[in-house]
């Protein structure tokens, strides 16, 4: 059973991701900022703000899930096993909620979850890997969704800036002449490669098919010759890698191990190249992110290759309900 964030959270009875535990996986604790919510960051930026600082030691004094800044000389103490949270498993995530469901609700903070989940009845249910990572909502629309923003040079928001040190960011003027050549190309793109699309256009409401077909048959030739160095190239390859491995539907050990690395990778190349823990570029670190680093593969090895429980199917039953329902009653 798989399938957004959202839904996922009011399944399991989990806080979701806008809590401090935001994720339902494992005991990270993300950082709360200011107008922005809880960034989900794996390093703690170098440049903290003292306001933030003295907030996340107000959680500590309180009792509260916090992020720990560390020290200086050791910025990986603490909470801060950032790069490798302890994970929930089903005899702690069922007695958890079950104290927070005998009434004590700060207890709920304190460990991110809601309550017992009429689900905690069935005992075939393992929590939390009966709704592991789905491929179409965290790889698709949102891993390739989140690292075009990156590409379009609009994954900071309000906070602007991007500046003469950026990688991963093209102009404006790139992304038209791409836009233009694929719409150029349509009428002779072949059907069984997908629907033929105009990303410059609409990228920000692409289908997951879409993204699809633009990972694997598209970007790496485009992009070839417009990155600014070798290396945000071979970050791509990687990618598109990690993208096609998630998709099939059956993998070897070695295979899923091969994931692991380059989901690690990935995100870490995010981190250190785009975030490059700056404070005021933390926006960036969205759950999607974490699950894809921490979980996507763990995910794999307890339920079995991604598209056996992706959503795509269920979505595209539900998609064709409303036309069944027009046919029979007109
Ligand atoms: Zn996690």
């Amino acid at each position: 059973m798989s399938d957004n964030d959202d839904f996922r959270a009011k399944l399991l009875l989990v806080l979701g991701n806008r809590a401090k535990l935001y994720c339902e996986f494992c005991e990270i604790v993300g950082l709360w900022k200011e107008g922005l919510g809880v960034r989900c960051c794996h390093r703690q930026p170098l440049d903290p703000q003292p306001e933030d600082i003295q907030r996340e030691d107000r959680f500590r004094r309180r009792n509260a899930p916090f992020f720990d800044f560390g020290t200086p000389e050791n910025p990986d103490s603490g909470n801060n096993s950032r790069l490798n949270p302890r994970l929930r498993d089903d005899d702690r995530f069922r007695e958890q909620a079950r104290e927070v469901e005998n009434g004590n609700e700060r207890l709920g903070r304190l460990f991110g979850i809601k309550g017992e989940s009429v689900l905690a009845l069935l005992d075939s249910i393992l929590f939390p890997w009966s709704f592991p990572p789905d491929y179409m909502h965290l790889i698709l629309l949102g891993l390739l969704r989140k690292l075009h923003k990156i590409l379009k040079g609009q994954a900071f928001g309000h906070q602007g800036a991007v500046d003469e040190l950026e990688l991963l960011l093209l102009d404006d003027e790139i992304w038209a002449i791409i836009g233009t050549d694929q719409k150029g190309s349509s009428a002779s793109y072949p059907t069984d490669f997908g629907e033929a699309f105009n990303i410059d256009k609409v990228w920000s409401g692409m289908k997951a098919a879409n993204w699809y077909s633009w990972a694997i048959q598209q970007v790496l030739i485009y992009l070839h010759a417009e990155l600014r160095t070798a290396d945000e190239y071979e970050f791509l390859k990687k990618v598109v890698f990690a993208v096609e491995l998630a998709s099939r539907r059956s993998l070897s050990w070695e295979e899923v191990d091969q994931l692991e690395i380059l989901l690690r990778d990935v995100v870490d190349y995010v981190e250190l190249n785009v975030y490059r823990c700056m404070d005021e570029r933390l926006s960036i670190c969205k759950p999607t992110f974490h699950q894809c680093r921490q979980h996507v593969v763990h995910g794999i090895r307890m339920c079995g290759p991604m598209p056996v429980y992706w959503q795509m199917n269920m979505e595209q039953k539900i998609g064709s309900l409303g036309m069944d329902t027009y046919h029979r009653y007109r």
